[in-house]
């Protein structure tokens, strides 16, 4: 990347054509491709997106929650500089330690007045062992109509989109309804204190103006038969309550006699909490998901007994089954030092998932079944997003994907883990998941996200371009 490009604070793009601010068509770029003899030289953005997602795929971004091993981000960085840079855009890019890069680029508006919308997808990926994949996770290869890779799905299909519908853009001088905030994180995966939330916290005068975002984990297909298609736009996340549980015993022998046991008490603890189901709490947004999803299939939708319809659901049963309730599991257990020798104290990590509104009633209920005697501290905890599935956005995200396919039928929905989102609704952003996919009906899909064998559809990626495109021209 030009020198001149990278840590440029507060810089604004300009259309890259001279003079070519054009009025906003609501007609796509595949018309404007059909009347202009200019256009024939110009890459395809549905094209240019699965060589813009393979680049991105070849950088290894690996997430392992340690600065010291995390790789690559800066790379990717400066490639979306690069990309950026060439057609005009001038991004910023900040980084919150040593190759944690973060980058912000703003793309002005027809209407300054009106607020702007962030766009916003991360860059790092999970981990991925190469002997369990059926391809290299970093090669970006092509096989079967599937472009595979860690980080296809989660979340490098939708930061290649972006880029496509925003190179398009500026090649033939289409300018955004409003202005555009375009934001690549880092350290999505590993809680986001390097990436969104530094962002937020060190430089949230890059977001001035923004009321709306959309990001990850929503805007994906779900295939109810051949007809219809229901699109899960996330309207609301559950909360991130991570806690460390501490007992203290008595220290001593292994050999003898001792009814003061740190490991113990914390076992009996974790067995009480991973076996323990909290009540189910109907939210608004799972009840309209339920409701609209029950009236498509068929099924009857007891209020009472909301678990009997999402069983029914299929693969998707799994992402819905964890929004009716409050969840705990245990995840990390660490005690003693020797084999004959009680450890004076004990150590547990359980992942807490609590509903919109239900963190303090969560740490209630923990601490009944955990008892007096076992200490708890918060590792992570960040709250619970819910918004309203209406308004000009919602109206904006379903027409285009209706435009695009006319089987679509949107509905909100609560995503059970955390993205960036957290971090930009704390300057008062009312964020969505809206990164549109259209996939094939028989396809696993939230068993891709960080799963072994991760790959997305070069149609449905080339899909999400095209209702990216109309959706961000009516924006
Ligand atoms: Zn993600």
């Amino acid at each position: 990347m030009p020198s001149s490009v990278a840590d440029r604070v507060g810089a604004r793009s300009g259309p890259a054509v001279p003079g070519g601010v054009c009025a906003e068509t609501v007609a796509g770029w595949y018309e404007d491709a059909m009347t202009s003899d200019a256009a024939s030289a110009r890459p395809d953005p549905t094209t240019e997106v699965v060589d813009l997602c393979r680049d991105l795929l070849r950088i290894d971004t690996t997430n392992t929650g340690d600065n010291d091993t995390s790789v690559g981000e800066r790379r990717a960085a400066e490639y979306v500089a690069e990309k950026l840079a060439e057609v005009g855009v001038e991004p910023v890019i900040h980084e919150s330690a040593p190759g944690r890069a973060n980058l912000v680029a703003r793309i002005p508006g027809a209407d300054p007045s009106r607020g702007a919308l962030l766009v916003h997808g991360h860059l790092d990926v999970v981990p991925a062992d190469a002997d369990e994949w059926s391809v290299h996770p970093f090669s970006g290869e092509l096989r079967d109509g599937y472009l595979w890779g860690r980080g296809a799905i989660d979340m490098k299909d939708f930061d290649a989109m972006v880029l496509a519908v925003v190179r398009h853009w500026q090649r033939t001088g289409v300018q955004p309804p409003r202005d555009i905030v375009l934001a690549y994180t880092a350290d999505e995966e590993a809680g986001s204190d390097y990436g969104a939330h530094f962002l937020v916290q060190r430089h949230g005068g890059l977001f001035d103006g923004c009321t709306e975002a959309i990001g990850e984990v929503g805007g994906f297909s779900y295939s109810v038969n051949d007809a219809q298609r229901l699109y899960l736009i996330e309207t609301a996340e559950k909360g991130i309550d991570w806690l460390r549980l501490h007992a203290k015993g008595r220290p001593g022998h292994g050999s003898m006699v001792h009814d003061d046991n740190a490991v113990t008490a914390l076992a009996e603890a974790v067995a009480r909490i991973g076996r323990h189901r909290f009540p189910v709490v109907v939210t608004d947004t799972v009840r309209a998901f339920l409701e609209e999803v029950s009236d498509l299939l068929g099924i009857e939708l007891d209020p009472d007994d909301p678990e009997t319809a999402i069983a029914k659901l299929g693969p998707i049963a799994n992402i819905i089954g964890a929004t009716i309730r409050n969840t705990a599991n245990p995840t990390r257990l660490s005690a003693g030092y020797k084999d004959n020798v009680i450890p004076g104290r004990a150590t547990a990590t359980i992942d807490c998932r609590s509903l919109p509104g239900q963190s303090e009633l969560l740490e209630r209920q923990l601490r009944e079944l955990i008892g007096p005697d076992i200490a708890i501290e918060y590792i992570q905890r960040q709250p619970a997003l819910e918004t309203t599935f209406d308004g000009d956005l919602v109206e904006a995200m379903s027409a285009a994907l209706r435009a695009e396919d006319p089987g679509a039928r949107p509905v909100p929905y609560m995503l059970s883990g955390g993205t960036d989102a957290k971090a930009f609704s704390q300057l008062g952003i009312r964020c969505f998941g809206f990164a549109p996919l259209r996939l094939p009906a028989d396809l696993n899909f939230s068993a891709l996200f960080h799963g072994i064998d991760e790959r997305v559809p070069v149609d449905g990626l080339q899909f999400g371009v095209r209702v990216l495109d109309r959706f961000l021209r009516t924006c």
